[in-house]
């Protein structure tokens, strides 16, 4: 992506989204329930071909798209985003059959999508999942529980991550999709601060066959992170259109608030907060870009970009919505105003697809994976004037850690050490 920057026709494209979520999508998301899913609002997604976009978009168009629709309506990205997350797994292990029957109606608005791999004793450590998938004839029965579920439980099918082997961790694990009306699936709605459907699902002996399976079995993981790779930086993007109408509206705000004499922004200290809160965004928004045009290129990096991406995008939202209420003062906590509205919004994306600090430690990981003993600096001698190759005294020593594990008889230090290896990686 030359110099950052987008060109004419994505420039015209982004206005274009902004004003249909504005004018089409808002009032249709406005008709709708708090935790529930809206159909219409789904329905008119699919009828402006936006849904379609899921399936034919690279990773920069999907920011590009979640960004604007976010910038003004949440209601419009978040389905728009749930029913790529619940369908991306049947459009890249799903078979024929599957695809066939359930995409086209996922692209309309008809069905909707949910990804279920999240439990009550495995949030971060995904791999540690335990709904069970026991074998049963030619097939499976599932039993176990899901929870904090988009869409749950008023999907119309659910892609679904459950231990078929014995394997311990990310091994052993299938994705199955499941239709919502399968005997013995039950679910709940939760009450979350976030205004989207996320329900709890039980499963008590749900039947699944070979023909339910999406990819191979034991391969579930890859499926998963398969899907939450390309949607990861896509959440960074989702928080800087928040970010970005956050920061319009304080804009506006504090040039026409009286006070003191003055408006608002006649205040330094006002003036520059603003100014700090749009350099921040700015900041998200080139590290979101470039971590989707990373994934587009097929680039080595993707993970840690995508990490970065999301972590600094992400946490920028929440300091420019903080922010943004602060300088509103009062009337930006009335219930059905836009920052009351963003600030139940912008708390969510930190925890999901991966906390803040699980991005910390993918990021981390990728940083100390390639280096080579050789390259390590044990007392920070980078600095001083005897260079990087010996000590004062000159002497080769072997790096000094409290743990004692800094030396490996293959030659290679090990910072990233086991606990590291162990990372999540959602
Ligand atoms: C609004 C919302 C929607 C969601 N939708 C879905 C969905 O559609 N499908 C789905 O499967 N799941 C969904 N989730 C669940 C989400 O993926 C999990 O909440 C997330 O993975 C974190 O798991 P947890 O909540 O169990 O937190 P835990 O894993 O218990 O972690 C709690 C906290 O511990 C800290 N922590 C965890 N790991 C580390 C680490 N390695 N290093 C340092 N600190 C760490 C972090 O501060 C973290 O926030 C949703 C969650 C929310 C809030």
């Amino acid at each position: 992506m030359p110099g950052f920057a987008l060109d004419p026709q994505q420039t015209a494209w982004c206005a274009h989204l902004r004003a249909l979520a504005a004018q089409r999508l808002r009032p249709v998301a406005e008709r709708g329930e708090p935790g529930r899913v809206n159909r219409p609002l789904l329905a008119l997604l699919g009828e402006l071909g936006l849904l379609d976009k899921l399936f034919t978009s690279g990773a920069l168009e999907l920011c590009l798209l979640r960004e604007s629709l976010a910038h003004g309506c949440t209601e419009a990205e978040t389905a728009l985003a749930l029913q790529g997350l619940g369908a991306h797994p049947v459009l890249r292990a799903g078979t024929d059959a599957q695809r066939a029957r359930w995409l086209p109606q996922v692209r309309a608005g008809r069905a909707v999508a949910a990804f279920a791999l999240s439990e009550p004793d495995a949030g971060s450590d995904a791999g540690a999942l335990a709904l069970r998938a026991e074998p049963d004839g030619a097939g499976w029965r599932l039993t176990g529980e899901k929870c904090w579920i988009s869409n749950a439980p008023e999907a119309d099918f659910y892609s679904v991550f459950a231990r078929t082997g014995e394997a311990p961790g990310s091994r052993g694990i299938t994705a199955f999709l499941v239709p919502a009306d399968r005997a013995g699936l039950t679910g709940r709605p939760l009450r979350m601060l976030s205004p989207h459907a996320i329900g709890a699902l039980t499963f008590d002996g749900v039947r699944v066959g070979p023909a339910d399976v999406l990819g191979a079995p034991g391969r579930g993981f890859a499926v998963a992170m398969d899907t939450l790779n390309l949607f990861r930086p896509s959440v960074g993007a989702f928080a800087v259109g928040m970010a970005q109408a956050a920061l319009e509206a304080t804009v506006r705000h504090t040039a026409g608030r009286g006070a003191f004499g003055g408006v608002l922004a006649d205040l330094q200290s006002v003036a520059h907060r603003v100014a700090e809160m749009a350099t921040r965004v700015e900041a998200a928004r080139l590290l979101v870009y470039a971590a989707a045009g990373a994934y587009d290129e097929g680039a080595p990096d993707v993970p840690r970009r995508a990490a970065m991406a999301k972590l600094l995008a992400t946490e920028t939202a929440q300091y420019v919505v903080d922010h943004a209420v602060q300088l509103h003062g009062a009337r930006a906590l009335e219930r059905g105003h836009l920052l009351e509205h963003l600030y139940r919004e912008v708390r969510a994306p930190r925890i999901y697809e991966g906390a803040s600090e699980v991005q910390r430690a993918v990021i981390a990981k990728d940083l100390y994976r390639t280096l080579d003993r050789t390259d390590a600096d044990p007392h920070g001698t980078d600095a001083d004037p005897h260079g990087k190759d010996g000590h004062r005294d000159g002497k080769d020593r072997h790096v000094d850690r409290k743990d004692g594990q800094g030396d490996r008889k293959d030659g290679r230090l090990d910072l990233a050490d086991a606990r590291l290896d162990k990372e999540p990686v959602r």
